[in-house]
Parts: structure tokens; C-alpha cells; sequence
């Protein structure tokens, strides 16, 4: 606000789902909340002289969120779409992802996105693994809040698979040691991720993405990214 005084801290309000690791999630030991997501939207804000504050929230909350002005920004593995793009501004895209399927490892019988056709599929309300797994032919489709859930309910056995982003499934066998599950399938379609802001905010959207181009730049986005991913 430019009435502050210079010694005022601008603050980013931020929501995220953190439950989608390794983008955001809650640290075990610290609770705060961390990931690719969270050091990317910290690091943006520091480059844009905000404080950024963490609001962890469940994910068809989000866009309401900035609907309703609660939060600012939302940092939490958004995927672009035409539809989100009626109602929010997206930054230019910052990482690159797509859809994958998650199966028992003993499963033999899924291969890939045809052979879900009337299967038992786990998603996360709101997402676009969601919109497209009710695409999928005489599929039964069941919504949890969080990708976390969506897993224990395949552990479980009361679904056939999970479809959910790549990056996220493969984070998930890594740390479950790839005994019960793994991935099969090639992605079912690119998805970018984007930072979302409200419909008429496209001040803070330019400001993320000249903030972006910066830290791609000066090697900050480099190092966040071989941090969460490796190479
Ligand atoms: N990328 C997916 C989407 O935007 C899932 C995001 C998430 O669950 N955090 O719908």
C-alpha cells in the first residue's frame, strides 16, 4: 500500500494444500510448511520485497480464496487450465508436470489410462486428475481432500489406482519405498503449473512474473529446482 511507511513489511498471503508433496507439505519435526512450492513462492516474494505468509487450506478452497480476497496468491501445484483461467490470472508457467497412475505393485492387469475403464479410481476433489478420471468410461470415481488420503484408500484396497500428477506420485512411492505401489502409464497430458492470483490483480501476476524471470536468471529457480528433483 503505498500510503505504508518505507519500513513497513508488505506481506504475501499464500495458500497452498499442503499436502502434496515434495511441492508443499507440513515438515514433521519444524511443522512449517515446505517443499518446491514453498521455497519458490518464499524466494519470489523476497525478490519482490513481500513478506510471505502461509495459509495451508484444502485445495478446491483456493481459488474462492482469492475470489474472496483472503489470500493474495496461490502456490500449490495449480495446473493452467482454460476453466481456472475464467476465473483467476495465472503467472507464466514455472514447472512442468502431468497426469500418472497409481497402482499395487501385484497389479498386472492397468497399464495404462484405457484400462481404467470401469475401475475403482482415487482422486483429489478439485483437480484435474479428478476432471479427467470422470472422463474415464464406466469408471466409479471417489473424491478425497488430499492426495495423502487418496493413497491410504489404494493401500487399503478400496480403490484400483490413484490418478494424480506425476512428480507427486513418484515422490510418493520413493518414500514408501516402492514395496506397495508404482506408477504406470506415459502422462496423460502436459500440465504447467501456475501461480494464481485474483481475476483483477494482474499488477501482483506481472510482478510474480518479473520476480520469476529474475530468479530464473540470477540461478535461484536452478537451485530450488535441483534441491526438491535432483539434476
Ligand atoms: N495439478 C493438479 C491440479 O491443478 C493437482 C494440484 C494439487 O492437488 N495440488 O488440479
Amino acid at each position: 500500500c503505498s500510503k505504508e511507511g518505507a519500513s513497513t513489511v508488505k506481506v504475501l498471503k499464500v495458500g497452498t494444500d499442503a499436502g502434496f508433496a515434495p511441492f508443499e507439505f507440513q515438515d514433521e519435526k519444524s511443522k512449517e510448511y515446505v517443499g518446491f512450492d514453498m521455497d519458490l513462492i518464499k524466494a519470489l516474494g523476497k525478490q519482490m520485497g513481500y513478506e510471505v505468509q502461509i495459509q495451508n487450506m484444502n485445495f478446491d478452497g483456493l481459488i474462492p480464496g482469492l475470489e474472496v480476497n483472503s489470500i493474495d496468491a496461490v502456490a500449490s501445484g495449480m495446473t493452467i487450465t482454460e476453466a481456472r483461467k475464467q476465473k483467476v490470472n495465472f503467472t507464466k508457467p514455472y514447472y512442468q508436470a502431468g497426469l500418472t497412475i497409481v497402482v499395487k505393485n501385484d497389479n498386472n492387469a492397468i497399464k495404462n489410462f484405457k484400462d481404467l475403464e470401469g475401475k475403482k479410481i482415487a482422486v483429489q476433489i478439485g483437480t484435474t486428475g479428478a476432471a479427467e478420471a470422470k472422463k474415464i468410461k464406466d469408471a466409479q470415481v471417489r473424491e478425497f481432500n488430499n492426495a495423502p488420503e487418496a493413497f491410504m484408500e489404494l493401500k487399503a484396497g478400496g480403490v484400483d489406482a490413484v490418478v494424480n500428477d506425476k512428480p507427486v506420485n513418484e515422490y510418493y512411492i520413493a518414500q514408501s519405498g516402492s514395496k506397495d505401489a508404482k506408477t504406470v502409464g506415459e502422462p496423460l497430458q502436459a500440465e504447467e503449473y501456475g501461480i494464481a492470483v485474483a481475476k483483477k490483480n494482474t499488477e501482483l501476476a506481472g510482478k510474480l512474473d518479473k520476480a520469476l524471470d529474475e530468479l530464473k536468471k540470477n540461478g535461484e529457480y536452478e537451485k530450488i529446482y535441483v534441491k526438491w528433483f535432483g539434476k
